[in-house]
């Protein structure tokens, strides 16, 4: 079994996922946790958004994913890098990183390869569009932008840090990844659509199931 929850940034993906995942007992991988750890190591590296990545230097880039006890984390060639890659310069720069064809398809893969050993639940933005077409469930979060910048602003629970300024990349990485040529931000057609602005993450998570289990 595939289930795919696309949607917009910050609107919870990730949280549901997992707790599907746990419920269930599937497998769960952040496809958007892959983009951000090869972004990582790109800016590690020096290698801009715009240079070709040639398969030698991909053949360099080793990550996992582990969901274990409700305990997400991802290294990046043996390093733990679960909360470096939610730092500021990445989350500003992976969506021009994520535009790159070849990065696209090596998370494709990896993706793809991980369906193969159980069932699995996956959060991204075109989970259930390019990836996983023929998806058993597919989900597509939205929500008003000011609202998920609220949520984002009380989880991160750091005065210095700006609501405007969080709304602001929240709307800049939406419209980045919705306007590119390959595999944009965009609903699947055969999508249950959630706007979570107004649901709690336990109403948001009885409607997923309520779907996957009726
Ligand atoms: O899900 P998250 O917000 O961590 O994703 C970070 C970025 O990775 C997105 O803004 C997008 O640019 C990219 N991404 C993508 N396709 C996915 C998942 C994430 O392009 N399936």
């Amino acid at each position: 079994m595939i289930i795919a929850i696309d949607g917009e940034a910050s609107t919870g993906k990730s949280t549901q996922a997992k707790k599907i995942a746990k419920e269930l007992n599937i497998d769960y991988k952040d496809s958007g946790a892959y983009y951000r750890a090869i972004t990582l190591f790109l800016i590690r590296n020096q290698i801009n958004s715009r240079e070709k990545l040639d398969n030698d230097l991909l053949s360099k880039i080793h990550i996992s994913q582990k969901f274990k006890n409700d305990t997400f984390s991802i290294f990046l060639n043996g390093e733990d890098v679960t909360s470096k890659i939610r730092g500021h310069k990445v989350s500003i720069s992976v969506s021009e990183y994520a535009k790159k064809p070849e990065i696209r398809k090596f998370v494709y893969n990896l993706l793809r390869k991980s369906s193969k050993l159980s069932s699995i639940i996956i959060d991204g933005r075109d989970i259930g569009t390019v990836v996983f077409p023929d998806a058993d469930y597919k989900f597509f979060l939205y929500a008003n932008p000011e609202i998920r910048a609220k949520r984002r602003h009380k989880e991160i629970n750091d005065e210095s840090v700006k609501i405007e300024s969080i709304e602001r990349e929240i709307r800049e990485r939406d419209n980045k990844d919705s306007t590119r040529d390959i595999a944009p931000l965009k609903k699947a057609e055969d999508a249950h659509v959630i706007d979570v602005g107004y649901l709690t993450i336990d109403q948001v998570f009885e409607e997923i199931l309520e779907k996957i289990i009726y």
